[in-house]
Order: C-alpha cells, then structure tokens, then sequence
C-alpha cells in the first residue's frame, strides 16, 4: 500500500466540521487533505431543505449547502478523497492514518468523523430519509406545520424532538417500545403534560408507508404485548432513539467518554489528549449537534492546529510556511 507524506494535516470527516477546517487551513497554506468517508458532506446529505443556515434566506438543500462547502476549501487548495479510516497510530508522531486505499504520515490530524442518527433499520425508512423520514426536529420540524406526526424513541432525545415538534405540529404520537420511558423525569413530564402529545407504548415500527412523490401517509406498527399489526396514518416519522459518534477508528487511541464521544480535555481548546490531534464537530458534542455549530468547531480546530504547527516550530520542519500570511479573515 502507497505511503503518501505530502500533506500537512489530515481533516477526517467532510461535512460542516470538517470543510470549514479545511477553508481555514488551506487559507493559512497549510495544505489539508479531507478524507470524506463513507458518507461525503456528513448528515446534512440525508436530509432535504435546510432553513436555518445562516446566509441563505430562502433556504437550501443539505446536499447543495455541503457542495458549496466543499468548493469554497477546494478554492483554496483542499484535496478531499473519498477515503475511509481504517486505523491510526497516535503514538507516534508524525502521525499514521490508514485508509482503505492507502497510508498518510501526517504532523496534525482533525477529528471531524460526525455522529450517526441510530436508525430503526427499515428499508422502507432509509427509502423516504428526507422525505418525510427524519433525525432531526430541530433541522426538518418547520416542514410539518399543522401535520400529524409520530416521533419514536422514549429517551430525553425523543421527549426533547416531540415537544418542539408541537410548535409546528397538530398532533405528536411518541411510539415507544416499552412500557416505561427512559428519560428523565422533567422531559416526561413536560412532553405527558403538553396536550398536543399522545403515547403508544410497547409498540415498534414494522414499515414506513408512503413514496418519494406523496412522502409519508402512514406505518405499519406492530404490538409487542399482543402481536397484533395495524396502520396508523401519519405524515411524518422523527426517528429519536440516540447517536453513534463515529470514533471506532480511534479507539484505544485518544480519549473518549463511555458513550464514544471525543474527550477535550482543555478548556477553549479542541486538542484531545494528544498534542497534534484535534477533534471537532459531532464527534465531541452530543448537546447542540447543528451545522453552524459544527463548522464553528472545525475553524477553531484549524485555528488550534494552525497555532500548533507553528509554535512546535513542526511548520519549519516539514516544509510549512512560516508564520501567517497576510490575508482577509471574517
Ligand atoms: P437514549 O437515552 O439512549 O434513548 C434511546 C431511546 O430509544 C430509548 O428509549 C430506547 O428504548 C429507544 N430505542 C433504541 N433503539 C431502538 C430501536 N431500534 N427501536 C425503537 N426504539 C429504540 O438516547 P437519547 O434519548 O438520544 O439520549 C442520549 C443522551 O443524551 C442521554 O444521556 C440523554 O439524557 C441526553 N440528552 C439530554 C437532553 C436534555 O437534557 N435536554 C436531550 C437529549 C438527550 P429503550 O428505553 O427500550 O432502551
């Protein structure tokens, strides 16, 4: 397998977190390569319209807003392969990140993998993703006004999903698949005594119904206490039954709590545990997990290693320019 040390640092991940890091590097020369991984542009390409996007007063497609994101780093020399990590070592430095088509050695490495939304695993429910299938009531709630919509989960996350979705909503069914709810006591409450929410408990999802054109008419649901399958009609399925932060690659490696996010042990600083690895976006934030806050992220990560590089003088050595150069910032 080829070993390629032509770049300065490795950007892993190509959504929000990582095309900004990637803007910010490439503009300070320091020259990024952005390994998109399995899903290029990250969530924002499962999802359709995206409204609240600053810059864009009328909207635009996920997909579309990831596009532009990616040509604007590219603008500024940013390579982006559509490469998966493999494994890493960390504990050597330079750095060795190994892909499935090759191997990087690399002083600085960015962190931008995202979180995946846990999905209920139906076909029918990856067919109608962005078209009246959904992970994110905050991103894809405003579409439902007046509708009749069912969120599934019964964690704090899907509490959190159902009550904002009432602002928009008619009517929210929480389908949950056991008798008792998992989350904490004050989001039950507050979603039990919103009028707008109604319970189904011991229930699953068999089939999301409906097509691309019409989206969502309704699911087929199954009752695990009686077995009986019936049809509820629905224009809407927020799935909320918890996130994966996509850190298996680095595991052993750097820090990370018990549920796989990225510890950042320094306070206004994105640095993990290890000095040259910098982690951003979704796989460290499991509270606000929105585009804007992602790409913030990734420019403070790029500050953070740009700063890094320079001051371990690691700049001079492999080749780097020097110090900044004159440039615009926003
Ligand atoms: P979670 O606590 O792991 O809850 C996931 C829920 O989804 C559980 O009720 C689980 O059912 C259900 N579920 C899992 N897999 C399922 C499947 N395949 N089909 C149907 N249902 C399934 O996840 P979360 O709600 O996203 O919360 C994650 C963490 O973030 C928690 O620590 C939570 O407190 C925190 N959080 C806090 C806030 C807040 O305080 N504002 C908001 C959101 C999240 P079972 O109960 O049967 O396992």
């Amino acid at each position: 397998m080829a070993t390629s040390s032509e770049f300065h640092v490795i950007v892993i991940g190509s959504g929000p977190a990582g095309c900004t890091a990637a803007l910010y590097l490439s503009r300070a020369n320091l020259k990024p390569l952005v390994l998109e991984g399995m899903q290029p542009g990250g969530q924002l390409t499962i999802t359709t319209e995206v409204e609240n996007y600053p810059g864009f007063p009328e909207g635009i497609l996920g997909p579309k807003l990831m596009d532009l994101m990616r040509q604007q780093a590219e603008r500024f020399g940013a390579v982006f392969r559509m490469e998966q990590v493999e494994s890493v070592n960390f504990r050597q430095h330079p750095f060795t990140v190994v892909t499935d088509r090759q191997t990087y050695t690399v002083p600085a490495v960015i962190i931008g993998s995202g979180a995946s939304a846990m999905q209920i695993g139906l076909p029918s429910e990856k067919a109608l993703q962005g078209f009246g299938v959904s992970y994110c009531a905050t991103c894809d709630g405003f579409f439902f006004k007046e509708k009749e919509i069912v969120v599934v989960g019964g964690g704090d996350s899907a509490m959190e999903e159902a009550t904002f979705l009432t602002k928009f909503a008619k009517k929210v069914t929480v389908i949950h698949r056991r008798e008792e709810l998992r989350a904490s006591k004050i989001m039950q409450d507050r979603a039990k005594n919103n009028p707008k929410i109604e319970f189904v408990f011991n229930t699953v999802v068999e089939e999301v119904l409906g097509s691309k054109d019409g989206g969502v008419t309704g699911l087929k649901i199954r009752n695990l206490q009686t077995g009986a399958v019936s049809e509820m009609k629905t224009q809407g399925l927020f799935v909320a039954i918890g996130h994966t932060p996509n850190t298996k690659p680095y595991a052993g490696q750097i820090e990370m709590d018990d549920k796989g996010y990225i510890i950042q042990p320094h306070k206004h600083s994105t640095v993990t545990n290890i000095q040259g690895v910098f982690a951003c976006g979704d796989v460290v934030d499991h509270i606000y997990r929105q585009a804007i806050t992602a790409a913030g992220s990734g420019c403070q990560a790029a500050l953070d290693a740009e700063r890094w590089l320079t001051h371990e003088r690691i700049t001079e050595r492999w080749g780097l320019p020097a110090g900044e150069e004159e440039r615009i910032d926003a």
